[in-house]
């Protein structure tokens, strides 16, 4: 009998990535897909067509399609609740896609997914508890309790990046009706407007001169920036690092993990976000919190979501409940 495969697709915002992915969850072939500002309708014949197309590629030997997506999941009925940045807010998109595909299709907040593929094959392996940070946006998030992805009690558990840090703080965005929620402070959208104010007061840094010839201060130039010596984009890169430091702090008291995986697009800038962060989390809790708690960067980059929605199809053909 041939390796059972099954397809992983995130399901975002702007993108669309999908992959045929082994029992090992190794990606064998992948579709991506634009699909910023699409309707619900159009978006859902771009992720059956994006499918089938992975289907075709894999020789048509797929036994379950897995989709993470930016919502909050009711898991009494499947039903996507709040979405972030994407219409597929109020349907039963397991249900939808099931009957369009013909396959069974599973599908869970991407945050979930992203721990869930660390976890299985990735930075988080063999952790049996570890917090998995994406840093995007917002921060996406997963929890790892006793081994297990932990959803509670109606499956929207681990939504992190509204943990609140400063109970006076700005409205957060879309639709969380918060203050000061941690994903204003420490996600690269941060970084970018940390990056831009910092360029307004150093006009002889790299910052302001990238800014100064139009090029978009966005965490891809600020960490390559910071990689090439520029102290105001080290600055703005410490700064997101020390403010990731306090939100993992308030983690360890809650949750002691073994383990804290960082990814997202702000993960390139490696120890020059996380050394901050440790040196943080080490002033701010009891040496019994931090003196065992590793935090280091994500496997998977920017395949997190598909792989580990490929890993949840895995599991729930099988009936597992992680
Ligand atoms: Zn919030």
């Amino acid at each position: 009998m041939p390796a059972r495969r099954t397809i992983g697709v995130d399901l975002g915002g702007t993108k669309l990535l999908a992959g045929a992915v082994d029992q090992r969850l190794g990606v064998h072939h992948r579709v991506q897909r634009t699909v910023t500002g699409l309707r619900q309708r159009a978006l859902l014949d771009v992720a059956v067509d994006a499918v089938n197309e992975a289907r075709e590629s894999a020789g048509g030997d797929v036994a379950a399609v897995g989709f993470g997506i930016p919502c909050l999941i009711d898991r009494r009925n499947g039903k996507a609740v709040v979405g972030v940045h994407t219409p597929l807010a109020d349907i039963a998109l397991a249900d939808v896609m099931a009957e369009r595909l013909g396959l069974p299709v599973f599908v869970d907040n991407d945050g979930n997914a992203s721990a869930l593929a660390e976890h299985r094959a990735g930075a988080a392996r063999g952790a049996a508890d570890a917090i998995v940070l994406t840093l995007g946006t917002g921060i996406g998030a997963g929890l790892i309790l006793g081994g297990r992805l932990y959803r509670g009690a109606r499956g929207a558990a681990g939504e992190l990046g509204h943990m609140v840090i400063d109970f006076d703080g700005p409205a957060c965005q879309d639709n969380c009706p918060n203050h000061g929620c941690a994903e204003i402070y420490a996600s690269g959208t941060a970084l970018a407007r940390e990056a831009r104010a910092l360029a307004e007061r150093r006009p002889g840094s790299g910052l302001a001169r990238a800014l100064r010839e139009d090029r978009q201060l966005a965490g891809p130039l600020v960490t390559e920036l910071a990689h090439d010596g520029d102290a105001a984009a080290i600055e703005a890169v410490q700064l997101i690092g020390e403010r990731l430091g306090i939100v993992i702090a308030n983690l360890a008291n809650i949750f002691n993990p073994e383990l804290v995986v960082v990814g997202g697009g702000v993960i390139a800038a490696g120890e020059l976000l996380l050394a901050p962060a440790r040196a943080v989390l080490a002033e701010r809790t009891l040496p019994f919190l931090h003196e065992n708690l590793q935090i280091v960067p994500a496997r998977f980059g920017v395949e997190a979501g598909m792989v580990g929605a490929a890993a949840l199809a895995l599991d729930g053909l099988e009936g597992i409940e992680r």
